[in-house]
């Protein structure tokens, strides 16, 4: 897999495009600007790679918006060392993007065909996550609590499991909703069983699938 000059002036563009659209944070930004993603991508959308858009990844599924990504890893207001579930591994980007940001990242796919590929590409380009083949709304309790959870698919309702799984003082971010688009909730964990939330805009994203096809 190469990664050239080419390749990393496309990156710095696509971080130009993604700070203008309004996401601050240095760290998030630097992330973008080193992870090649088009090494997450078919080789067939290479071309698109740097493009602010979502693509497919195979098995129906896509490799989120980085604009997206950014945006998510805003809200879950990331400390190095921090303890993070993601639910929807997919391609590995944005697991990998925390990962740069110092945290400790644990993730769920559960289709098992994009959790091999994920894998051995992540193993290859030395990323290492803790990654877990299977229903990520179950979440991992052995390994609970965690600081922060991400949602990368869209979920009905906040995820009980998931919730339960977090620590006080941590933050959830989950894209809600049943239909064609989502609201972006940001959850702070007060107490057990109290939290507040924030919508913060629409987007859209493939369903959180709780049965294996
Ligand atoms: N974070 C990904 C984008 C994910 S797209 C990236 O950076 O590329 C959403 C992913 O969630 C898909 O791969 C889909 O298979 C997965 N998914 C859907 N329901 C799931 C569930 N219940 N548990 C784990 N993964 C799930």
């Amino acid at each position: 897999m190469i990664d050239s000059y080419k390749h990393k002036g496309l990156r710095k563009k696509l971080v130009d495009e993604i700070r203008k659209k309004g996401i601050k944070d240095d760290r998030i930004l630097s992330a973008i600007e080193k992870i090649p993603r088009h090494f997450f991508m078919d080789s067939s959308f290479e071309s698109f790679a740097y493009q602010d858009k979502p693509f497919p990844i195979g098995a129906g599924q896509t490799i989120s918006q980085p604009y997206t990504v950014a945006f998510q890893t805003e809200l879950l207001e990331i400390e190095p060392k921090d303890k993070v579930l993601e639910i929807g591994t997919g391609s590995g980007y944005q697991a990998c993007i925390l990962l740069e940001m110092g945290a400790r990242v644990y993730t769920i796919e559960r289709h098992r065909t994009l959790y091999n590929k994920t894998k051995k590409l992540l193993e290859k380009i030395k990323y290492a996550p803790k990654m877990f083949y299977g229903d990520g709304s179950k979440g991992l309790p052995a390994d609970a609590p965690f600081d922060k959870i991400l949602v990368t698919a869209a979920a009905p309702e906040i995820p009980q499991e998931l919730f339960k799984q977090m620590r006080v003082g941590g933050i959830m971010v989950v894209p809600i909703g049943t239909n064609d688009t989502q609201i972006m909730k940001q959850i702070h964990k007060k107490d057990h069983d109290d939290f507040t939330e924030k919508s913060c805009g629409y987007f859209r994203f493939v369903p959180l699938l709780s049965n294996k096809t």
